[in-house]
């Protein structure tokens, strides 16, 4: 091997190395995945915020346009948002010119901080609801909450909302990039954007999609909701899609399951409020229909939950 030749093999091994990921000791590696097009996600853990995750539980994703970079959901606290724009640093070094939020979970805004530590300029987006939220007793409550549960890991975390508002249907271009919103409320929350990025056929979920992970249903949410833009989002037809927390993929792999878990549940409730049972004889005799979920991180806390969610919903219909 020539010297040239070894120069590049050295290179090379070293590069990657250095590009390997985030490492968060007993839980994982993490790095952004390219998941087609110019479009890269950072599948984090699927366990609830913790002091061995640091909080970080999310799918932050990045569209890289011709000068910059796109964020979607920056991560959980101030210290997750810096690791989050490290991992960026590893596949470009262009600027972050703009951020979306999901909505108001903190899991997925608190790294607006970094963000805007890092890049003042970079304009941050949401839904109208979330940006008055996240400016309110809501948004406050979040930056407390993370620091009990990653046991003071999240120190120094603020609110940094989004400032500007996005309409249902509004599309933008930033970069040369096209972003089109799309949303209804309620449904995870009453704070949700959804966010297309219209040139890879990509959806952003944010919590209006699982997969391999249950989440819980705040007071301001709707399962019926969700339900009702998931189909919405199914017959769009995209390409990829990206959910809140677990893999992204295509509609079959990354939006049917969460889907067909709300529409059974949805069904095997209302057979059983008519039947005029209870909802915890509910829960008991309709969970063996839920085997393929089980394995789902959270199911068994949280199933008996949903169906209580699903149980009141059912009964303010048809009341
Ligand atoms: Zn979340
Ligand atoms: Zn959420």
């Amino acid at each position: 091997m020539n010297l040239r030749k070894f120069g590049i093999l050295a290179a090379l091994i070293i590069s990657s190395t250095i590009a390997g990921g985030w490492t968060l000791p007993g839980v994982g590696d993490y790095a952004f995945e390219n998941i087609g097009k110019n479009v890269f996600v950072m599948h984090g853990p699927t366990q609830g915020p913790n002091e061995k995750n640091h909080g970080f539980m999310n799918n932050p994703a990045f569209i890289e346009s011709a000068n910059g970079v796109i964020i979607v959901d920056p991560g959980s606290t101030k210290q997750v948002g810096e690791q989050v724009l490290a991992e960026i640093k590893k596949v470009t070094n262009k600027p972050v010119l703009a951020v979306f939020n999901s909505h108001i979970h903190g899991d997925h805004w608190l790294g607006n901080q970094a963000i805007k530590a890092a890049f003042p300029d970079a304009k941050i987006y949401g839904h109208p609801k979330m940006i008055e939220k996240a400016n309110g007793d809501a948004g406050l409550r979040w930056p407390d909450l993370m620091l009990s549960l990653t046991k003071g890991l999240s120190k120094g975390t603020k609110v940094v909302a989004p400032e500007h508002a996005l309409k249902n249907g509004q599309i933008i271009k930033i970069d040369g990039e096209h972003f089109r919103t799309h949303y209804l409320s309620p449904a995870h929350t009453n704070t949700d954007i959804l966010v297309e990025h219209v040139g890879s056929k990509t959806i952003f979920l944010g919590d209006n999609g699982f997969n391999k992970r249950m989440g819980l249903f705040d007071e301001s949410s709707s399962m019926h909701g969700n339900i009702k833009i998931l189909q919405y989002v199914r017959d769009l037809k995209m390409t990829r899609h990206v959910p809140g927390h677990g893999p992204s993929g295509s509609a079959e792999k990354s939006l049917i399951p969460f889907l067909t878990y709300l529409e059974k549940l949805q069904k095997a409730v209302t057979k059983g409020y008519r039947a005029e049972k209870e909802d915890f004889v509910i829960k008991k005799e309709i969970i063996s229909q839920f085997e393929d979920y089980k394995d789902w991180d959270g199911f068994s806390d949280i199933f008996g939950r949903h169906v209580n969610k699903m149980y009141l919903e059912v009964e303010e219909l048809e009341f």
